[in-house]
């Protein structure tokens, strides 16, 4: 029976009292719209999407490759613990396999740290806006979220700092951060380190790390020390251009490992997953053109929007901030121009888009569509 005061939802689901109150307050993470639901939609041929931060190159082909070969062996288990992928992870990082542990994407990565390191009566400090999943994970753990705004559209190292007390068990931060794509630099990373109880975990989220371009960039792995909670997260869904294959992982101390493979669940990454993840590892290249292209693009969605007179954030990951008026009737709008973009208002920003830095062609689709929706809205001064 619905009351006035309890959300519609749980209150009519009729498993509403077998449920833990922790689930009922939480709520689904949105993910973009998929590119066949609004084609069906619409009735679209082209749609561009530029909503979840997608490697507009495609995965590597050696990764395409090794996925077909897989084929012939879909009746086995995969190996459960990854040795080969693992191993050239190590490889790659000069860490030891027992330093890394693999992720159903590093979103599990993410959540295994928090159920690892939270439970009900500690906090979890974040950065607002971050990630959702950040907090999302930490509300299902039955943990405390404390958010700590953003300066600048920048994450204030200080601010999460002294948000940090004894209750606290675990601070998670994404550099680059999502949506506003800016980074934190050596030096006050290492002085917010420094500053930091021992004690307290710290969860780096890296997952756009390959787009980062400032040589003032702090990369995780040299932070990685046996006696300190600190982990750091990586993914294959972006630069390495395979999202649809949820394969990421997890660097930190062989003490954190350990419990996250007794955390995990058996099977937990695919075998397909592990083959394409080694290929795409082994194409560098690909890592390289992704990231030169997506300084093309970010380049090019910077001098439209000044062009524009749009105000934008620059950012050092795939994807740009930029601020339309009525940002969220824009967003539905270029909809109906087979355009997907983020509107930020689930993150606290309803000022603004979330652009994916595509390809040219897509960033073209979608310049066009924005100036043809504002001047259509009258919010556009001339039309072109
Ligand atoms: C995309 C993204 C990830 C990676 O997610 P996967 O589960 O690896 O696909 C992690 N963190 C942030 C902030 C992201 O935007």
């Amino acid at each position: 029976m619905p009351t006035e005061t309890s959300p519609a939802a749980p209150a009519e689901n009729p498993f509403a009292a077998l449920v833990s109150p922790t689930v009922l307050d939480l709520k689904s993470y949105v993910p973009g719209k998929p590119i066949e639901e609004l084609q069906r939609e619409k009735g679209l041929d082209r749609v561009v999407k530029l909503a979840s931060n997608e490697n507009p190159l495609g995965p590597p082909p050696a990764a395409s490759a090794a996925l077909t070969a897989c084929g012939p062996q879909l009746h086995r288990y995969p190996d459960g613990y990854g040795f080969e992928l693992k191993t050239l992870l190590a490889r790659h990082w000069s860490v030891a396999v027992e330093n890394v542990v693999l992720g159903n994407g590093s979103s599990e990565i993410l959540e295994m740290a928090v159920r690892l390191l939270v439970r009900p009566g500690r906090s979890v400090v974040v950065a607002s806006p971050s990630f959702s999943i950040y907090e999302l994970t930490v509300q299902a753990q039955g943990g405390e979220v404390r958010r700590v705004p953003l300066h600048d559209h920048a994450v204030d190292l200080d601010g999460i700092l002294a948000a940090v007390d004894d209750s606290t068990s675990l601070v998670i931060l994404g550099n680059p951060n999502n949506p506003t794509g800016t980074v934190f630099r050596r030096r006050p990373w290492e002085a917010f380190l420094a500053a930091l109880p021992r004690r307290v975990g710290v969860l780096l989220d890296e997952a756009y790390a390959e787009y980062a371009d400032t040589p003032e960039f702090p990369v995780g792995r040299e932070y990685l020390d046996e006696t300190r909670p600190l982990l750091v997260a990586r993914t294959f869904s972006k630069a390495y251009g395979l999202a649809a294959l949820r394969i990421g992982y997890g660097l930190a101390p062989r003490g954190l490992v350990d419990y996250m493979n007794r955390l995990r669940l058996p099977f937990n990454t695919n075998s397909a997953a592990q083959a394409a993840a080694r290929a795409a590892l082994g194409d560098h290249d690909h890592v390289v053109r992704s990231r030169e292209l997506n300084r093309q693009g970010r380049e090019r969605l910077y001098r439209f929007c000044a062009a524009r007179g749009l105000e934008w954030v620059p950012s050092e990951a795939n994807f740009v901030l930029v601020r339309v008026p009525r940002a969220g009737a824009v967003a539905e709008a270029l909809l109906d121009h087979g355009v997907i973009v983020r509107w930020t208002a689930s993150f606290g920003m309803p000022e603004w888009l979330r652009v994916t830095v595509g390809s040219a062609v897509e960033l073209e689709c979608f310049e066009t569509a924005l100036i043809a929706v504002l001047a259509a809205q009258g919010l556009w001064r001339g039309g072109d």
